[in-house]
């Protein structure tokens, strides 16, 4: 199992930490993580532990969040925030992600940073301002690879157009589960998203079954079918296609005096 902590920051009743128009910063974050625990969701062998208040009405400790987070044995920790410069709207902009500015600082951490970063700067559309390391708590008190993300300006005339989309975080919070599942090669689940995809023996070029292997050929010599999808299931009309196949070759065999056989 793959423990995962998330963290959407703050809380309702933070002071300040709102956009310029009185947007809450924990409303735009916990969207993100909302849908980045359902994206997660469809990946195998992982456990999500959210340290933050998900009804957003406490604005749990920072030390109450990396305790939790240290108990529980976490593999990773993964802060969502978005960000704010001077409070008042400005035309600044764009994607940060931050790990622990120590030069002990677990190099996983930067790893997972690299995995998530650009898959979020995609996922918004925003400027790419690229790593970032500061010295916070959620960074320097975890004992596991950690990263904060700023998914945009909530103070930016740009941004803010962006962050009032819901199918921009929606995006944004799958593209940190897309990251996060690049960093511990996650398998998607049967009957996930991954529902549709095809065994490898379905492949163009997949070798037919050894007991099969000299009819089939024959069949392919004869020009009964081309060969290609050995192994794949065939519809009615690529049946019938191949039973008028097999007989026009037997009509041109008899007609030229050959006896089939
Ligand atoms: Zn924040």
């Amino acid at each position: 199992m793959v423990k995962i902590v998330m963290d959407a920051g703050h809380g309702l009743p933070t002071p300040g930490k709102r956009s310029p128009d009185g947007e809450q910063e924990w409303e735009f974050n916990n969207q993100v993580v909302m849908a980045c625990i359902a994206k997660l969701q469809s990946f195998e062998g992982i456990e999500v532990l959210r340290v933050d208040d998900p009804t957003g009405k406490r604005d749990v400790p920072l030390q109450e969040r990396t305790d939790r987070a240290n108990r529980w044995q976490a593999d990773i920790y993964v802060a969502v925030h978005h960000n704010a410069n001077s409070g008042t709207w400005g035309n600044w902009s764009g994607i940060e992600t931050y790990t622990y500015d120590h030069p002990q600082a677990n190099p996983k951490s930067v790893e997972l940073a690299r995995l998530v970063h650009p898959r979020i700067v995609r996922a918004m559309g925003l400027a790419d301002r690229g790593l970032k390391r500061a010295n916070l708590h959620v960074l320097r008190e975890t004992s596991m690879p950690a990263i904060l993300t700023e998914g945009g300006f909530m103070d930016s005339t740009i941004d803010i157009l962006v962050m009032r989309s819901a199918a921009r975080l929606q995006a944004q919070g799958e593209a940190i589960a897309e990251g996060l599942a690049a960093y511990f090669g996650l398998r998607e689940r049967p009957g996930g998203e991954g529902e549709g995809e095809l065994p490898d023996s379905y492949e163009k070029d997949a070798p037919p079954s050894e007991w099969l292997a000299q009819e089939f050929q024959e069949a392919v010599n004869l020009g009964i079918t081309n060969g290609t999808y050995p192994r794949r299931p065939a519809t009615r009309e690529e049946v019938a296609v191949m039973i008028m196949r097999a007989m026009r070759r037997l009509r041109e065999e008899w007609s030229s005096g050959d006896k089939p056989g």
